[in-house]
């Protein structure tokens, strides 16, 4: 199959199948460059409702530039890869100062702007400008991989830059933002992971793993190493007027910018409640006793997974400052919503305020 017949293919199925959503057909950069932001990391169905809250508070890269972050965090509250908001929130601002407003046309202006990758420069390059800049998300490395009968480790460098020259090569010059579109939902909708659609596929006719029988085994990827897990103790302390406390984390850690209950990581030989007190002495510079636990919940980052344990404290010793944290706060529990905080903190939180009514 000629590449001018996989793009026709490609375009027409496209026209025909393509899912709604709010960003589809969408002329302003600026609202593009916030999808192709928030579906790095998140599914389309999970996106929606945060780029449309996101948007309706912040409709203009001046609305979002001009904003707290303490803003942008929480209405990113819950979509997690949190340095994806601080980053935008970052790039609006030079958006502001150095373009007039304007996002940056070319390639090589806008892949400048922080947490602007090669993926997202083409994306929104070739979606709001036409520039003919060619996509490689998850999606598309399982269509190309498949259609060109690439057996080699997707893990592997090489073998990225193999499937960019392929789709650069492909990529519909007239066309170029549906193009990259149009694959990526075939790679969605059709071409899946597992139990592809071939007979439905529009481009199954030059596909060589179709005709070799490989869609199973293609693509491939080695086995990701195991991610560590950590037990990590947290502590809420509470004073006499019923209060919390809570602190800021510092702005260049992971998920900086987001509040939290104070805690670290278990050490051998400790146990959680003598955790807690070792973290809360070296955080806060106070003495407290970890008297009761109230709750302990599991959750995944990218690259390690926690249990968290979190206990009420009182304090013995001292006055708390922020040792190891931008700020600390004294919050009653039904203000603690007010703040944005990551997921497992967030769902203490919860447990909190609903323990209270
Ligand atoms: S024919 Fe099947 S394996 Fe090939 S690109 Fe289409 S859906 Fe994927």
């Amino acid at each position: 199959m000629q590449n001018a017949d996989f793009s026709r293919n490609l375009l027409q199925w496209y026209q025909h199948h393509k899912r709604e959503m709010p960003w589809r057909g969408e002329l302003d950069p600026y609202k593009i460059w916030v999808s192709e932001i928030m579906l790095q990391q998140t599914r389309v169905d999970q996106a929606t409702p945060y780029f449309q809250n996101f948007i309706s508070l912040f409709p203009t890269v001046y609305d979002l530039a001009d904003a707290d972050q303490q803003q942008v965090l929480k209405a990113w509250e819950g979509l997690g890869y949190y340095s994806r908001a601080r980053n935008l929130h970052t790039a609006a601002k030079t958006v502001v100062e150095e373009y007039n407003g304007k996002v940056p046309e070319s390639y090589d202006e806008i892949i400048k702007l922080k947490g602007i990758g090669p993926y997202t420069a083409a994306a929104v390059t070739s979606i709001a400008f036409n520039a003919p800049n060619a996509v490689v998300d998850g999606n598309v490395i399982r269509v190309l991989c498949r259609y060109f009968g690439i057996e080699d480790d997707t893990r592997s460098s090489k073998t990225s830059r193999m499937i960019q020259e392929e789709a650069d090569e492909l990529i519909d010059p007239e066309h170029p933002g549906d193009f990259n579109q149009a694959l990526m939902e075939l790679g969605s909708e059709v071409c899946t992971p597992t139990n592809p659609d071939c007979e439905n596929c529009p481009v199954q006719a030059g596909c060589i793993a179709t005709k070799m029988s490989k869609t199973e085994v293609i693509p491939y990827k080695s086995p990701a190493k195991k991610k560590p897990h950590h037990i990590i103790g947290v502590g809420i302390v509470e004073n006499e007027e019923g209060q919390v406390l809570i602190a800021l984390r510092p702005e260049e850690a992971m998920l900086g910018g987001l509040w939290e209950f104070p805690g670290g990581k278990q050490k051998e030989d400790e146990t959680i409640s003598e955790t807690v007190e070792r973290e809360l002495h070296e955080e806060l510079g106070v003495e407290v006793k970890a008297y009761k636990e109230l709750m302990s919940l599991k959750h995944a980052y990218s690259h390690f997974s926690i249990t968290m344990h979190a206990w009420f404290c009182k304090l013995v010793n001292g006055t708390p400052s922020p040792k190891e944290s931008q700020e600390i706060k004294w919050v009653k529990t039904e203000e603690l919503e007010r703040y944005p905080f990551p997921k497992a903190n967030k769902v203490l939180t919860e447990r909190l305020i609903n323990d209270k009514n």
